[in-house]
Formats: C-alpha cells, structure tokens, sequence
C-alpha cells in the first residue's frame, strides 16, 4: 500500500494530507436553522450512500495516503443504522491515530454504549443554548432533554473527552454564551465556539448574523477570566484559552475573522462518496464510480494523490480579503451544503 511515510503528499499550497472527515448520511432528526435546507435539497438516495466496506476500504488507502484522523459526522451520523459495525471496522484500520464522531446527541443516550465498546473513545456533540424554548425554534425539534440524557449517557459510558461544539449567532444565542461556559465547566467538557459561517447557500447568511472570536471571548471574560489562547497544533481550528482557576479550557473556531487555510490537511467524503477538498467547494470528485466499477486499490490512490496535489482553496482566506474591501457577496458562487459535508 501507498503508505505516506516521509510526509510526501502534500498539496499545491504545500499541506499533508492528514484529516478525513466522512459523513454516513445527510439524513438529519434535526432542522437547524443554519444548516439544514428546508427546500430544494434533493436527499442522496439510499443506493448512492456508501456501504460500510466501501467506507472502510476507502478509510485504509486514505491512512495509506497520511491521514491520522477520522471523524464521522453527517448529516447526524446516528441516524445511519448499526453505525458501531463501521466504528467497529475503521477502528481497526491499521495506522490510524484518532476516530472521533460529531453528533447533535439527541440518539446517543441508546447509542453511547455500543459506539464504545465498538471502539470509539470521544465525541464532538453540538449545542447552542440551554434554554428550552430556543432550542426548539434553533433545531425545529423539541430535542434539549434527549441530547443532555444523550450526554449524560456517553459520559457514563466512559467516551473521553465529550467536546462541545457551540455555534453562536447575534440577537439569537450570543445571550447563551455564559450559560454554555459554565455547562460545559460544571461538566468537565470542553467547550468550542464556532463563528456562524457561509456555509452552503440555503441559509442565506449575512455577515451582521456572525459574532467575532473577540466578542465571544470578551463575554466569556466577564465572568471567567482566561489566559492568552494557543492552537494545540498549526491543523487544529480551534484556538485554545485556559480558565484561569484551572477548570478546564474554551476553545473558538474563528474560520472567518481568522480563517486558517494555510494549516488545513482535511479532506471530506461525503455519504455518497464525493471527495470534497474545501468545505466551501462546489462539487466533489466522484471517488464511488470508481470503487463501484472495479478500480484497484493503486488506481484509487493515484486519483486521490493526484486530486490532492492539485489542491489550492483557501476560501475563507479570500473571504476575508473580499469582506475587509466591502466586495463579499455570500450568495455569488454556488456551494454543497453543510448536511452533505459534516463540517
Ligand atoms: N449533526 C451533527 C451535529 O450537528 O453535530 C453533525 C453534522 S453538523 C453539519 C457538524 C457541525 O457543523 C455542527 O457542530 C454544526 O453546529 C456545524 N454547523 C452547521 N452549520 C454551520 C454554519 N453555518 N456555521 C458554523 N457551523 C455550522
Ligand atoms: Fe442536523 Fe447537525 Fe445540521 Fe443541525 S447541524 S441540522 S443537527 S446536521
Ligand atoms: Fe480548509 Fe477551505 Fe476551510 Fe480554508 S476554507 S480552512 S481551505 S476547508
């Protein structure tokens, strides 16, 4: 197998391959108001999604290819039936350094169990608000009391760290921030703020609706004072803040104030097995007509290796410098939705 040993894969801006992020279906229990499109989305049919081997085989050529991490999302990955027999599988995949899962945790309450024993150590669950009602109207379901027995359980189930992943939008949540911070503490999760972003064109998105890093950690201040913020590692989105009384950190994923394409190694898959190199692309190349007509494991590597190589976006880059000389439009080039990309 093509193993990535010296490093040698890397793109046209010069980043390694070394993050997968597969989503299992773009099926969702969920409706949020940022993500989800109401109409016009042409769910992915049944016979199109990736089968389980055909997840896994790709997931071995990929850690072939340098990828150290794999994170299964979705759409909500919970929905996709019997997901521990892929966790199972891939957990297996030789080489591989870290399998994690991103959830709304509204089903992991009868999940948690099997998804662990099955080999999965730790989760990414998403959660903007505490509040009842707002949940409601965020994710068009009355899903609050499911998602922290969900939490509760994968706790109790020993899944290790259970990161917390809020998005925060002004006038609609920006009030929660506090109240999420001293959750997730009280808790022992770590928490992440994600800034709202363009994602996809459904959820028509305007810059006014997206609150800065700065003004997420000056609320977060007033009542928590924190040290300076690092990135654990130059791929890592998120930067880290440390509680100053020692309980724990916060983390902000600033992907538009303060994008970091020059350190991004993460390639997608989506369930119909598209490989999407940007999160912000128009389309995929269509790794399944390969797999599903006979390609060898050495063809499909050499159409990755030869995608990746060519590899150039740094959209959130080129946002940035088209927002700060007032010529951004969010709407002006077609992009895949969040639900068939996973994050
Ligand atoms: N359903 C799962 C969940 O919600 O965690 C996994 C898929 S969801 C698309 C992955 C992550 O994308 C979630 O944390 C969600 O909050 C985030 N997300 C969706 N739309 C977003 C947007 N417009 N801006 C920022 N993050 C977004
Ligand atoms: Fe579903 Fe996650 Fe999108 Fe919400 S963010 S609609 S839970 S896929
Ligand atoms: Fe990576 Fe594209 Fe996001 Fe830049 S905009 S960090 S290239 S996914």
């Amino acid at each position: 197998m093509d193993r990535n040993t010296d490093g040698g894969l890397t793109d046209a801006l010069g980043r390694p391959l070394k993050d997968l992020r597969i989503s299992v279906t773009d099926r969702c229990n969920f409706r949020c108001q940022y993500c989800m499109p109401l109409e016009k989305y042409a769910w992915i049919d049944r016979h199109e999604i990736l089968t389980f081997e055909e997840i896994t085989r790709l997931a071995g050529l990929f850690v072939g290819l340098g990828v150290e991490e794999i994170r299964l999302t979705g759409g909500e990955p919970l929905m996709r039936h019997n997901l521990e027999f892929l966790v199972g599988q891939i957990s297996h995949v030789d080489g591989l350094k870290d399998l994690s899962l991103t959830t709304n945790a509204s089903l992991l309450a009868e999940q948690a169990r099997g998804l662990a024993k099955a080999g999965l150590k730790r989760i990414n669950a998403s959660l903007d608000t505490l509040d009842r009602g707002k949940f409601h109207r965020l994710t068009r379901k009355d899903g609050l009391d499911n998602v922290l027995s969900g939490l509760k359980q994968a706790t109790l189930c020993g899944l290790s760290p259970i990161k917390l992943n809020s998005v925060i939008q002004r006038g609609v949540n920006d009030d929660d921030i506090i109240e999420l911070v001293a959750f997730a503490r009280k808790n022992g999760y770590p928490i992440r703020f994600i800034e709202y972003m363009d994602v996809g064109n459904s959820n028509n998105w305007v810059s006014d609706l997206m609150v800065p890093k700065g003004e997420i950690l000056q609320a977060i201040r007033k009542l928590f004072p924190l040290d300076e913020g690092a990135r654990n590692d130059e791929s890592a989105p998120s930067v880290d803040y440390r509680f100053r009384d020692g309980a724990g950190n916060v983390g902000i994923i600033a992907s538009v104030t303060e994008p970091f394409c020059r350190g991004c190694t993460r390639a997608r898959l989506t369930a119909d097995g598209k490989l999407v190199l940007c999160l912000f692309s128009d389309k995929g190349f269509d790794l399944k007509r390969l797999l599903r007509g006979g390609a060898t494991d050495g063809e499909l590597v050499a159409a990755i290796r030869s995608l990746w190589s060519a590899r150039r976006d740094r959209y959130s880059e080129e946002r940035l410098e088209a927002m700060n000389s007032g010529e951004y439009r969010p709407n002006s080039k077609k992009k895949i939705e969040m639900i068939s990309l996973g994050g």
